[in-house]
């Protein structure tokens, strides 16, 4: 496919070349490129009209078409936006605000709360309030501005905003488009919240190549009879999703490639692929084309590719996440040492992909960020090598990051909102692995003093204040009460100790 060299004009490209084409087909509508053309203008138009203030803009709401018309509106009006899902607990809104300062935040499908948007101090509005009958110039993002920021968990309880600018942007999607045989008007699924970078997989690479967003929401993934009626009909050609939902819908039968015989390609970011997953869709779709992909959301959703056939599931039994794309280059590195060939160490990505660092926290971004040879690199935190074969492997975390079902999470910031609810004198959070994956998040936990006469309902009590400051997947699965926690020789909890332990 033709190389693109700006986004909203790609997009845009489509509402004259096919105006009539789905760029949306969900429960909410069917919507065409000439629709959303003109929303989006509006929006923009709008935003040029009545906002002022400088910052970014949230964009709060779920899978649905408004949430798209509103990135390109800000996109359109030179905003960087910040996705938030609906499911977002209003503390860490609050927090997400205060780093982001935010100038407006734009509802779509529903409303924040009220007391939540008294507190926040700043001006909401519903994205179909956004009309205005005047047509403006546009002034869209230009190559080096903050095209959107999203939000990581941080390790003090204080999210980090990562800043992908427009030619960050252009470099993933510029690789998907042409990597992985994208051809013009595909149907893509869109499953991951906004705010999860995997999202950008779909969102992008669909828009720009006139293909068309086919969304799944989380009632819908989470209901099992609904999403099997429902897969079939959406006729998709690109899946896109974390290894843990396709494992979901593996234990289905009906999930193969005589049902869903339209699927030619899968692709799978945000967490380990393993072997048996693997193994199970090859069988089940033995002519699609199924992909590993690697990356952070620090270095635009994905820097890695390899294509998983039985060929590679002969050869290794760990699948490798494999080879860099071509404009990025991947360094192996022990502290500021560069390693050789099959020496495992710090997996360092160089390349137009790379953020230039977290919004307004020039502390975590010197710690994670550097300059090389005039690129940006990044630290990933993640231990690799590179094999006989030239293909990057995953070892690992050298850090105490965990992936639970795609999501990121610092298990120190699950420790830090475990340690402020009312019931825990102290805790600290471990997770137990099977297949190289967490399964569960485990709590030990020295409790106050309570009247819970069952553990059980203490651990009911524990869950529901811990909801109300962290998302779900951080809460963790499982509670052990106990009465003091281990300590290693210099006095600190022993993490590694118990993880050891809970994994023996
Ligand atoms: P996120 O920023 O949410 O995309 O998370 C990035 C982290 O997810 C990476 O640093 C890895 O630890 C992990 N990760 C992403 N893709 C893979 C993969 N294909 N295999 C193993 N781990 C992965």
């Amino acid at each position: 496919m033709e190389k693109i060299t700006n986004i909203v004009q790609a997009i845009d490209y489509y509402a004259t070349a096919t105006p009539t084409a789905l760029a949306y087909d969900g429960e909410d509508g069917q919507f065409t490129y000439e629709q959303l053309k003109q929303r989006s203008d509006e929006i923009a138009t709008f935003l040029l009209e009545n906002i002022s203030t400088e910052g970014p803009i949230v964009v709060y709401g779920g899978q649905n078409f408004e949430m798209l018309v509103s990135f390109l509106g800000c996109s359109k009006a030179g905003r960087a936006y910040i996705p938030i899902e609906t499911h977002t607990p209003s503390e860490r809104l609050q927090l997400i605000c205060d780093v982001a300062k935010p100038a407006l935040i734009i509802e779509t499908i529903q409303a924040i709360d009220h007391e939540i948007k008294d507190a926040l101090h700043l001006k909401t509005i519903f994205s179909r309030e956004m009309t205005t009958h005047s047509t403006q110039l546009l002034s869209p993002v230009r190559l080096e501005d903050t095209y959107y920021i999203i939000f990581t968990s941080g390790t003090t309880g204080v999210p980090k905003g990562v800043q992908i600018s427009h030619q960050n942007l252009l470099s993933f999607v510029n690789w998907e488009l042409n990597d992985f045989n994208i051809e013009q008007g595909e149907r893509f699924l869109a499953q991951a919240p906004y705010s999860f970078d995997l999202s950008v997989m779909t969102l992008y690479p669909a828009l720009a190549s006139g293909g068309t967003v086919v969304p799944l929401t989380k009632e819908i993934f989470n209901d099992f009879k609904r999403l099997f009626e429902a897969l079939p009909k959406m006729n998709l050609d690109v899946w896109v999703s974390t290894p843990s939902s396709m494992d979901l819908c593996l234990m289905d039968p009906s999930f193969n490639g005589k049902t869903l015989n339209t699927i030619k390609t899968f692709l799978f970011c945000g967490e380990e692929l393993t072997h048996s997953t693997a193994t199970k869709l090859v069988e089940r779709f033995p002519t699609a084309n199924i992909y590993n992909t690697y990356g952070p959301t620090e270095a635009t959703v994905a820097v890695t590719e390899v294509l998983v056939n039985n060929d590679l599931l002969k050869e290794y039994d760990r699948l490798p996440i494999g080879i860099p794309k071509s404009d990025t280059q991947i360094m192996i590195m022990d502290e500021d040492k560069v390693l050789s060939k099959g020496k495992v160490g710090e997996i360092v990505i160089v390349g137009p992909s790379v953020s230039q660092g977290y919004m307004n926290n020039p502390q975590k971004t010197k710690e994670a960020f550097f300059e090389f040879k005039d690129a940006h690199a990044y630290h990933t935190g993640d231990a690799g090598h590179f094999d006989e074969n030239g293909m990057l492997c995953y070892d690992g975390r050298i850090d105490f990051q965990v992936k639970v079902h795609g999501y990121r999470i610092e298990l120190e910031d699950v420790d830090h909102y475990l340690n402020q609810v009312s019931y825990i004198k102290q805790a600290v959070v471990v997770p137990k692995y099977k297949d190289h994956k967490v399964q569960q998040l485990i709590a030990y936990v020295i409790p106050n003093e309570n009247e819970f006469e069952k553990s059980y309902e203490l651990t009911k009590a524990i869950k529901a204040e811990l909801a109300e400051t962290v998302m779900d997947y951080m809460i963790p699965q499982r509670f052990v009460y106990v009465d003091q926690l281990p300590l290693t020789p210099n006095g600190k909890i022993d993490r590694k100790g118990l993880i050891n332990e809970v994994n023996s």
